[in-house]
């Protein structure tokens, strides 16, 4: 007979292979518990050579994930699973393993991430956002040092050198946004000691389907500002609100663009006096339909919200305000200045690259999600990775419901209600997602009318800055949460309340009491504190000696009291305190969580579909982790924003009755099938436009690749005659290192091209080059080396300066002409071979445009010496 394990592998369609070498490791169980620390090491040492010699082989595998799984026992009381033995060996293996909420995919990390640690290039752990890189590293810290590796965490406003030190660490954990960021300042550096990363090893991407999918088309932008007057987005907009609706222009909400008729052209430019509306000096054409696209497409509290007199993007899937984007080419200040904001500067792109292609620099990329099935084609298709679903480690015990489907919100939003009340008074917890802050907002004011507080979880300011907290507190006990998309991703929902978060809350609360106030917090309501009060008493007495800063200090830069490795007395006292308190509460919160799981567990109630299923999906997967009960229903309208944007047609036959009952029988099945295929009709949409901009853009991200490796040969440089007889050369060199980054017929193209690239440069130049060469040899012998090498940084950082202008240039112009390629088509050429060849051709031009810009400098720079030789003389 089978075992459990055995029958729930069996039936998930994991490869055998690796439930065999799952068994392999529990099976080490016992002979690496008689070993001591210091043995574990020992053991990780020779492990570590294994691995230079013989890397991914399967007993070092085993043997590596058998150590770790014991350390951690030891250093975090936590046992790997089964479930996440396998989750582990499926990341170490480069592919995406889907595991649900609460299945502890922060420890199912450390088994793949100490492995290849072993290979001493680096291990890159990436999160969606600082909270949860910041919580893991301090976390999972003690763990890794004990068996020998070092940790880093790279975090917003770190200077270069604490860069360095933490990317040089065995497993460095940060955020996509700042690795990649990382990446493009490392482009530009103009002395190899500033470079902060090193090599791209193995990745392991947590929330991969945001990374990968969901933020795939917004490139990360390095960029200087641009002059642009304000009053031509003012006068662009006048001229807009002059234009007619489907006689001057149309609209395409699908793709967010506006079209211009012939009529539409003409009064522009009468309005504007002129006979070119696309004239590169003044483009009134770009302004224009910027205007229009901001008033008709753009709307407040769902796309954005104006903080600080600022407009702040939010981001469609994580319902975070999305810190520093810009919508580019000028809709971002066409929405300023529809909101009478402060108009910001325009930007120009010095280099730019989209998370795919940064990921797919790394040797070895795996990732893991609670939601990637549904993506699992373009999972295979862009990225090479296979997603393999790892059975929980109990059985998921969620009820999800069909939807219910009303005719108006107002219907649906007060069966919301009616719903959240009903639950509201058994004690049940609700946590309610909606899609955008308005909806969060009416709601919110329907349920405070019958007198219950909900929290609010929105991109607001405010709201969003207590996220982690908020979503820790969904589970209590008569809790009822309203949330925009993002509670779907991060911190755990516990029934009954994560300890963890409430009681770090709470002493800090009362730490700050000495501050400010009395201590009043959720904690407290919970647990009460009658026990506690001479502990508490002696507590406040004993910190009132502390300065106030280094308090502050601490619970600024913690996640939680018990995950944070104690240091200071401080620290000690803090988490005796912790313990005392979290040991005494157990009981309390164990009789609240049966309680609750009586009462069927967290409901979820949606409010509305997302563009995804994989973010509807999200929200589900709050409730029923671990084995607990739950249930979800998604509670929709035909007024909801995603049925009127993308096919208001079909639902029309449905409306304008003004029911309040839910629709049933014939009409309900034929609405909610209808409602299904648009669903995936959008998701196909949106993957097919991610894949043709995607080709779009690798265009360019190749030139930008090989216009790089070309700055960095430059670079390496140090003294100026190596470079006069190599300088040749560098163009040979300029293909990818990795070729699996391009299509083949693109790689093959451009190879060819450089050998041109080679073959084109002047007879006279290299002559030029000889004679400099010579002067560069003479100079070193009179001069010596360190002054010729001095004087070479010298020259260097000015060609330096002078290529990336060049270079800003170049891609500008390349990546507005992708944008009239599109008329190809009329021309039945293939836009995407035309822009290819377009970019082939100019990218040919701009390296010859360099290669002369170098020897001229590199020439003058030996005049120079000559004379300064002569003076001296
Ligand atoms: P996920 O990211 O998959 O939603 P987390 O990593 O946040 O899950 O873990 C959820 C909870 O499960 C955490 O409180 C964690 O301590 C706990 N957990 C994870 N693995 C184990 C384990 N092997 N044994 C006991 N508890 C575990």
């Amino acid at each position: 007979m089978l075992s459990k394990p055995q029958k729930i592998f069996s039936k998930s369609g994991i490869p055998s292979k690796y439930y065999e070498m799952m068994q392999n490791i529990l099976e080490l169980e016992d002979s690496v518990k008689k070993l001591d620390d210091n043995q574990i090491q020992a053991k990780i040492v020779e492990l570590k050579k294994e691995y230079n010699s013989k890397p991914d082989n399967k007993n070092s595998v085993v043997k590596s994930f058998s150590l770790t799984r014991e350390m951690a026992w030891r250093k975090l009381g936590l046992k790997h699973f089964e479930t996440q033995v396998v989750g582990g060996l499926v990341l170490n293996d480069g592919k995406i393993a889907e595991m649900k909420t609460g299945e502890g995919k922060t420890l199912v990390a450390t088994l793949p991430a100490c492995y290849q640690a072993l290979s001493g290039k680096g291990v890159h752990i990436v999160t969606v956002n600082e909270y949860l890189a910041k919580r893991d590293k301090e976390l999972l810290q003690n763990l890794y040092n004990s068996l020998g590796f070092s940790v880093g965490l790279v975090s917003e406003g770190m200077e270069n050198q604490e860069r360095q030190y933490n990317y040089a660490c065995d497993i460095t954990y940060t955020t996509n946004a700042e690795l990649g960021f990382d990446y493009l300042r490392d482009l530009i550096i103009d002395s190899k000691n500033n470079r902060v990363l090193r090599d791209f090893y193995y990745c392991l991407i947590d929330e991969v389907d945001s990374v990968l999918i969901d933020e795939a088309q917004t490139p990360l932008i390095l960029s200087n500002n641009l002059e642009i007057p304000g009053e031509r987005y003012t006068k662009a907009i006048w001229a807009a609100n002059q234009l007619v609706p489907n006689r001057h222009f149309s609209l395409k909400p699908r793709t967010k663009q506006v079209v211009m008729s012939e009529s539409g052209l003409d009064l522009l430019k009468e309005i504007f006096q002129t006979s070119n509306l696309y004239d590169p000096k003044t483009p009134w054409i770009g302004f224009v339909e910027n205007a229009l696209r901001a008033k008709f497409f753009f709307q407040k509290d769902q796309d954005y919200i104006i903080q600080n007199n600022e407009i702040q993007i939010i981001d469609k899937f994580t319902g975070r305000i999305a810190k520093g984007r810009k919508w580019s080419n000028g809709l971002h200040q066409a929405i300023e200045c529809k909101e009478n904001v402060q108009i910001s500067g325009e930007t120009q792109a010095i280099n730019s690259i989209t998370y795919p292609s940064f990921f797919k620099m790394y040797e070895k990329l795996s990732g893991m999600t609670g939601t990637a099935k549904t993506s699992e084609k373009e999972f295979q298709q862009f990225y090479g990775l296979d997603v393999l679903v790892i059975p929980t480690n109990n059985p998921m015990k969620r009820i999800d419901h069909k939807d219910i489907i009303f005719e108006t919100k107002k219907a649906k939003f007060k069966k919301v209600v009616e719903i959240i009340q009903n639950s509201y008074w058994q004690g049940r917890p609700v946590l309610v997602g909606t899609t955008t802050i308005e909806d969060s907002e009416i709601l919110n004011q329907m349920i405070r009318d019958c007198n219950i507080s909900p929290q609010l979880l929105n991109a607001r300011p405010g709201n969003a800055d207590i996220e982690s907290l908020t979503v820790a507190e969904s589970g209590l006990l008569n809790s009822v949460t309203i949330a925009t998309n993002m509670a779907g991703r991060g911190t755990d929902i516990i029934l009954g309340g994560n300890i963890k978060f409430l009681l770090t809350d709470f002493i800090k609360e009362l730490v700050y009491g000495i501050i400010n106030l009395i201590p009043q917090n959720n904690y407290m309501i919970t647990c009460g504190l009658a026990d506690f009060e001479d502990l508490l008493k002696d507590f406040y007495q004993l910190v009132k000696n502390y300065p106030i800063q280094s308090i502050l200090n601490y619970f600024e830069n913690i996640g939680d009291i018990e995950s944070h490795v104690p240091q200071t007395t401080l620290d000690f006292k803090i988490r005796e305190l912790y313990f005392i308190m979290k040991n005494a509460s157990t009981n309390k919160l164990i009789d609240i969580k049966n309680l609750i799981q009586k009462l069927g567990g967290l409901l979820v109630i949606g409010t509305s579909r997302h563009e995804s299923r994989r973010i509807d999906d999200q929200l589900r997967g709050r409730s029923g982790r671990q084995g607990d009960p739950g249930e979800s229903y998604f509670i929709i309208s035909l007024e909801d924003e995603l049925l009127q944007t993308y096919n208001p047609n079909i639902f029309k036959p449905f409306q304008g009755l003004n029911r309040t009952d839910s629709f049933s029988g014939a009409d309900y099945f034929a609405l909610s099938r209808a409602i299904n295929l648009l669903q995936e009709d959008i998701e196909k949409l949106f993957y097919e436009n991610r894949k043709s901009s995607s080709s779009f853009e690798e265009v360019l991200e190749y030139q930008q690749y090989r216009y790089f490796f070309f700055r960095n040969c430059l670079l390496d440089y140090e003294d100026t005659p190596n470079l006069f007889l190599n300088l040749c050369s560098l163009t040979t060199n300029l293909t990818p290192i990795n070729n699996n980054l391009y299509s083949d017929n693109l790689f093959a193209y451009a190879n060819s091209l450089d050998n041109l690239i080679l073959k084109n440069f002047s007879l006279n130049s290299q002559s030029f080059l000889y004679f400099s060469y010579i002067i560069a040899l003479n100079l070193r012998f009179i001069y010596g080396t360190s002054f010729i090498k001095a004087f070479w940084r010298i020259v260097q950082k000015s060609i330096l300066l002078e290529m990336d202008e060049k270079w800003v240039e170049f891609s500008e112009r390349i990546s507005l002409s992708k944008d009239t390629i599109g008329l190809q088509v009329y021309a039945q050429k293939d836009p995407l071979q035309e822009y290819k060849r377009k970019c082939e051709q100019e990218f040919r031009n701009f390296i010859l445009e360099l290669q002369k810009l170098i020897v001229k400098k590199v020439v003058l720079m030996n005049l120079h010496s000559l004379i300064f030789l002569g003076f001296r003389f």
